[in-house]
């Protein structure tokens, strides 16, 4: 199998350019002589590394880094109708980030020395890819690829304001931190939501999630329900709760019934339109890359990712 990895040296503060020097003797043995190195030197880099990728004969594509590192590479996969430039790679994980929440809804390990044990057999899980039409804070029509969550509302703010704090802390700790100082400070903003073309819902907004993965914000689990491969988005609308609910509710964001929360509804859908007059913040993967207006289509078991039915 022809592989490629391609490595984002400053993801996690730093934590990927460790993982690689110590792993790299190791993952070259195993992984075979085939293995081609890439390493990102600017931000958005890994899209255009993974488009060159793509563009050549590899068999595999290896994602080293965080769910940003992810979100780029599979980016560069797709052409600009969508269509994959190289049906046959795949795609692998070798998570080293700061949020590393998308390898939870894969059940891969956090452990990269686990992750080579997956990446030497692989089995070969087909996945949803999510695709958002917005723009960005040019005013320029903007596409953009996701595997994760992609949220509208002070997601975004907290995107923002998480990339402005120091690398060393613990990731939990500060998207904790952040989300409680954003839900806190930030007035609610009026959407209007569509699902499937018909209107689910209008009126203000603490943030609205569309998952595919169920994971994000170092451990915050906002869709338990939420399936990689079966072509639906689960949207999560937060509508604003008194902030001492909010408070004494904390631990539903961690324990899998944020569903139950109050001013919390469910929904699934193929597409999905976020209208609005207000530039509500988008945040996609844990990027913040423009606003809503938005529109998000699934894109039915677009990549396949290399997995483990063992792993954990
Ligand atoms: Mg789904």
């Amino acid at each position: 199998m022809k592989t490629a990895i391609i490595i984002n040296p400053s993801s996690g503060g730093g934590r990927t350019s460790l993982m690689w020097a110590e792993l790299r003797d190791v993952a070259r043995a195993r992984l075979g002589g085939a293995l081609e190195e890439f390493t990102t030197k600017t931000p958005f880099d890994a899209i255009r590394l993974a488009s060159q990728v793509a563009q050549s004969d590899f068999d595999l594509v290896i994602a080293a880094g965080g769910d940003g590192t992810i979100n780029e590479v599979v980016n560069g996969l797709f052409d600009e109708n969508n269509k994959p430039i190289n049906p046959k790679l795949k795609l692998g994980i070798l998570s080293a980030g700061r949020g590393c929440d998308f390898i939870k809804s894969l059940n891969l390990p956090s452990s990269p020395q686990k992750a080579i044990d997956i990446l030497v057999s692989p089995e070969f899980q087909k996945i949803d890819v999510g695709c958002i039409y917005f723009k960005d804070e040019f005013g320029r029509e903007q596409k953009r690829l996701f595997v994760n969550i992609a949220t509208v509302g002070i997601g975004g703010k907290v995107a923002k304001q998480v990339r402005h704090t120091p690398k060393f802390l613990p990731p939990k700790l500060v998207y904790f931190a952040s989300s409680a100082q954003q839900f806190f400070l930030s007035k609610p903003q009026k959407v209007k939501i569509f699902l499937d073309d018909v209107e689910m819902f209008s009126g203000p907004i603490v943030n609205v999630f569309i998952a595919n993965g169920g994971y994000s914000g170092g451990g915050m689990c906002w869709a338990p329900d939420a399936k990689l491969d079966d072509g639906l988005f689960e949207v999560i609308i937060a509508e604003p709760i008194p902030k001492l609910t909010a408070l004494a509710l904390q631990h539903k964001l961690y324990d899998g019934t944020f569903l139950s929360m109050p001013g919390v509804h469910h929904h699934k859908a193929r597409k999905v339109l976020i209208d609005t007059k207000d530039d509500v913040l988008l945040e996609v993967d844990g990027e913040q890359p423009g606003v809503a207006p938005a529109i998000f289509t699934v894109l039915p078991q677009a990549l396949t990712v290399a997995t483990s039915s063992s792993a954990t």
